[in-house]
């Protein structure tokens, strides 16, 4: 069993030499927030993540959340006294309005700081994200009087925020849902209906649980229109401030699940009492909308998981490697036996690892990036870049990262061998806990439709021809800086890419079975490839800074890594290219009742 330490020599370069950090602080809105001091926040944050957070993840895993006969739930042990001390540090806090009590810094220094939490502890992350959604929501759509009631102590985590979409019959079709909302004199209204799979619907970490409930309103018209947002508390609140009466909202059961088991997953009866009260944001029949525009910084989130605990799993992978004695080298056939991390494959899985990891971070931190400036940039059309930016990342952030974080953690268990498939090493943790990212928040193949639909026809393909018209720039860059073995690989992606882009934007992207049909496979490409332009551009700096004459083992790796994943990853992209391409008709060639053979 290893406990996490943040990889703050990379997380530190991608922030500044990748993605530019220090740029944001000419942004009026980060003029005066100290960016000058980053190193030292996440030096803090590595210390509190890695001391404080980092042992309950084990023991979350073994106890799990229980279901008291009440309708209370009990967090794993220790999960109480973590989650106070993350609420005194603020370490929730610092992304958020000031005028609320947040720290006003930028999204992407919360990302950092949200990776290491998240590596640390998922399950136990889950809850300040969802509570992040519900800032997000508040913040954007909700009324004065609503920011001031609910914001405060949402921002600082004293309450905690939830997401209620889905049931039994409205998953990925959000527009299936029947949960009622009547409309009271007093302007309140009275929420009726089941929500299931409510990520910490219930729990003992905080005083209230703001739940952001979609529902139905009597005469709302079908599907996704006809669907508003509202503010379902836990317990109500008293004019003065002060916790009031308990809501009409039980927790009737909990799941049992492959992985994540400290978060409670809950089933929330609303209204078997005459109905609970929610006040409704905004305005009727637009909760979708509203839910829209948190949807980009929620699904990024989702996609830092599979980067945080595919990190984990490298660190204890690696730290195995380098122990584990066991056969000997092809060299050396008499010789003495040597650490696994000696054999070529041990070493593939490896780097394999090591560079999918700081090619999602580059990615991540990026879209972040992106997030702030579409928000606070002065200049419109720096805006409008930033806003198309994240909406073409979000997807690949969300799916590419979660289906990576499956994959490498299941590397990660094969570089321990047996051990890795037995539980105490805490291999399979890893494993287990990210098998859901790929799932919720939209499932990937979800996902994959968004990017050739919506995403694709953004000004009819121009923003994705753009993007790959940069990374060929980043191309010419290598071979000027003598890195050709990164950028032969590099323009051969683009290549592909530009072909398969045509070839959908020819099909009808998302309005087709053939574009459908390769969009999973084409946002596979299309992560893979900014992944090695990221990295590219990592190389990059390395060389810039080694030229300069600051040589070091951290900046060699770096050129290394990149090298690694253009010459043994990045051709992928064109094994892909056939499989986008092949349009529908082998997938639908066998007769559903034929599919058993
Ligand atoms: C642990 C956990 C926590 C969760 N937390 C929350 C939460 O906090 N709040 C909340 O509201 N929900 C939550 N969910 C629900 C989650 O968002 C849904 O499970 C998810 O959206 C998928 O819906 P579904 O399970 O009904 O699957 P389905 O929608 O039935 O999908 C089944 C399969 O069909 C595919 N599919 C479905 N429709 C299409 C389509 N049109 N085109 C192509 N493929 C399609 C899907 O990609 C998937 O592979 C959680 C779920 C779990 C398991």
């Amino acid at each position: 069993m290893s406990e996490y330490s943040p990889p703050l020599d990379d997380m530190k370069f991608a922030l500044k030499e990748v993605v530019n950090v220090n740029s944001l602080s000419e942004l009026p809105a980060f003029n005066e927030v100290g960016l000058e001091a980053l190193d030292s926040l996440l030096d803090e944050a590595s210390r509190f993540f890695n001391e404080v957070i980092s042992p309950t993840n084990r023991t979350g895993d073994l106890e799990g959340s229980s279901l008291n006969d009440d309708g209370s739930v009990s967090t794993p042990s220790g999960f109480r006294e973590a989650y106070a001390q993350y609420v005194d540090a603020g370490w929730g806090a610092i992304s958020f309005d000031p005028e609320y009590g947040g720290g006003g810094f930028p999204w992407l220094v919360g990302i950092a700081v949200t990776e290491m939490l998240t590596a640390a502890n998922m399950a136990l992350s889950l809850n300040p994200m969802l509570t992040q959604g519900s800032i997000h929501a508040l913040t954007a759509h909700g009324d004065q009087e609503q920011k001031l009631a609910w914001l405060p102590k949402l921002i600082t985590g004293e309450w905690a925020g939830t997401m209620n979409l889905t049931e039994p019959q409205a998953g990925s079709d959000v527009g299936a849902l029947t949960t009622k909302a009547e409309l009271q004199d007093d302007g309140t209204y009275k929420i009726t209906g089941q929500k299931i799979y409510i990520t910490w619907g219930e729990h003992d970490l905080t005083e209230n649980i703001v739940h952001l409930v979609l529902a139905r309103t009597p005469d709302a018209p079908p599907g996704t229109k006809g669907i508003s947002l509202f503010i379902v508390p836990k317990f109500i609140i008293n004019d003065d401030g002060s916790i009031g009466e308990e809501n009409d909202i039980k927790c009737l059961s909990i799941e049992h699940k492959l992985g994540i088991h400290a978060s409670p997953t809950c089933v929330l009866q609303f209204g078997d009492n005459g109905g609970a009260t929610g006040y409704i944001v905004g305005e009727e029949n637009s909760g979708m909308r509203y839910m829209f525009t948190m949807m980009n910084q929620a699904r990024l989130a989702v996609g830092l998981e599979g980067l945080a605990v595919a990190d984990r799993a490298y660190q204890q992978a690696l730290d195995y490697a380098l122990e584990r004695m066991q056969g000997r080298r092809a060299d050396t056939p008499k010789g003495e036996s040597v650490p696994i991390i000696d054999h070529p494959d041990v070493r593939r899985m490896l780097m394999t690892m090591k560079a999918y990891i700081e090619a999602m971070r580059c990615m991540i931190y990026l879209n972040a990036k992106s997030i702030d400036i579409a928000h606070h940039h002065p200049d419109e059309d720096e805006r409008t870049r930033g806003h198309e930016l994240t909406d073409l990342l979000t997807p690949l952030s969300k799916s590419w990262c979660t289906d990576l974080g499956n994959e490498l953690t299941s590397l990660g268990i094969q570089i321990h061998g047996g051990m890795g498939f037995v539980e105490e090493t805490g291999a399979a943790q890893h494993y287990r806990d990210i098998r859901i990212a790929g799932i919720y928040e939209g499932t990937n193949g979800i996902q994959a439709i968004d990017l050739v639909g919506r995403k694709l026809s953004m000004r009819k393909g121009d923003v994705v021809r753009e993007l790959l018209l940069e990374i060929n720039e980043t191309a010419s860059e290598l071979h000027s800086a003598n890195l050709k073995g990164i950028a032969r690989p590099l323009e051969d992606a683009v290549k592909d890419m530009q072909a398969a882009t045509e070839w959908l934007i020819e099909k009808g992207g998302a309005s087709t079975d053939d574009g459908l049909a390769g969009a999973t496979p084409y946002l596979r490409m299309f992560g893979t490839t900014v992944g090695g332009w990221l990295l590219a551009k990592s190389a990059l700096q390395a060389k810039k800074q080694i030229d300069e004459g600051n040589d070091s083992e951290f900046l060699q790796a770096k050129i290394e890594t990149a090298t690694f994943y253009a010459e043994q990853l990045l051709p992928q992209v064109s094994g892909l290219l056939p499989a986008t391409v092949s349009g529908a008709q082998s997938l639908y060639a066998i007769k559903p009742e034929r599919l058993r053979g």
